[in-house]
């Protein structure tokens, strides 16, 4: 649920020349044109379509979009983690100079926590009961790299936890011997064990109270920052998300249909999807006035033609239900997916 309060404040206390700063550096993550499709036996159904985008070293990403966007399965394609029926059909993701998709199985899996660490959705509920959360660690750093001594790995498994703010004592426990926010730290700490340079989190504070979601985003912006990696934060919260990411990309229907800085997007947000969302966001001027996206998300077995947002967009033209836009890059380096902004299709 998109559920936070947004305060010009808050957006305002980002420094939103970071990415425009970071954007003239070399990029440690590029993803250009990743494809993924299932095969169902109900259709065929395009889950990512031709998403590409940068990300700088130390840069934070918000993924936002309704469920079924394509966000999970973005960072699922990243990790080549996509399972049958899916297939991943064309793209690459380029991580430190390395084109992970060109990886053999091998490769890619010394890649997973060393060059990409990703922390799925209710990582916290799958950290083994029965076994000591230390022995957990040890395992994930021996799964991915060899010839560390026995005492090396636990002395980075007891800097991870420190690193998260959790005990050293906490090496010897079980799951459930620790809170849902200190379990979600423990999932942090095995993400950056390997100091990884891109750090995927979906949903990390889902079902956490909220004083609990803010201290976890806080140690996740405090890893990021030690480690100096590039990190894209997966979740519906755009208000949550507005402070503490440096860019929000907004997914709709497995396309990504604006890309910006956080303070452009909730300023002056260029796609009617996204202006949507931002609408929809309780705000203190709203004065208890909310305006809800009309219309459901299309399945993705069953996209609209042209525009897939065009039964519910209040912009709509004539040549939107008929032409797919493409992506235009506008302004500060906006990226938007919209024919408003296609200079051809307007004329
Ligand atoms: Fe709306 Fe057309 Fe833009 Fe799609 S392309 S978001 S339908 S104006």
């Amino acid at each position: 649920m998109m559920n936070s309060i947004v305060t010009d404040a808050q957006v305002g206390s980002r420094n939103a020349t970071k990415a425009f700063d970071s954007a003239g550096a070399k990029p440690v993550l590029e993803v250009n044109g990743l494809e993924v499709t299932y095969y169902t036996d109900l259709g065929r159904a395009r889950a990512l379509d031709d998403v590409g985008f940068s990300l700088g070293a130390g840069e934070k990403l918000g993924m936002v979009g309704e469920s079924g966007s394509g966000k999970s399965t973005l960072a699922l394609a990243m990790m080549r983690m996509i399972k049958p029926p899916g297939r991943i059909e064309g793209g690459s993701v380029i991580v430190d100079g390395v084109d992970l998709m060109a990886l053999d199985e091998g490769g890619m899996r010394r890649a997973r926590l060393s060059k990409i660490a990703y922390i799925p959705q209710g990582a916290m509920n799958s950290l083994n009961p029965v076994i000591r959360i230390g022995a957990q660690m040890v395992d994930a750093v021996k799964s991915h790299i060899s010839g560390e001594s026995k005492s090396a790995i636990q002395d980075r498994c007891i800097h991870a936890l420190r690193s998260v703010d959790l005990d050293p004592g906490v090496f010897r426990m079980y799951a459930h011997e620790l809170s849902g926010g200190m379990k979600q730290r423990v999932c942090i700490a095995i993400g950056i064990l390997l100091e990884p340079k891109v750090i995927i989190a979906d949903e990390p504070t889902s079902a956490l109270d909220v004083v609990t979601q803010r201290q976890v985003m806080e140690t996740i912006d405090r890893v990021q920052s030690q480690i100096n990696a590039a990190v894209i934060l997966i979740g519906h919260d755009m208000g949550l998300m507005a402070q503490f990411v440096d860019k929000v990309a907004v997914m709709y229907a497995g396309r990504l249909v604006e890309v910006s800085t956080v303070r452009d997007m909730f300023t002056e947000p260029n796609h009617p999807y996204s202006k949507a969302l931002i609408s929809s966001l309780p705000n203190l001027g709203n004065k208890g006035v909310f305006r809800g996206i009309p219309g459901l998300a299309p399945s993705l077995l069953r996209l609209p033609g042209g525009c897939a947002f065009h039964p519910r967009c209040e912009q709509a033209m004539s040549q939107c239900s008929t032409v797919r836009p493409e992506s235009t890059i506008v302004g500060n380096e906006r990226l938007v997916t919209c024919h408003l902004f296609d200079e051809d299709a307007a004329k």
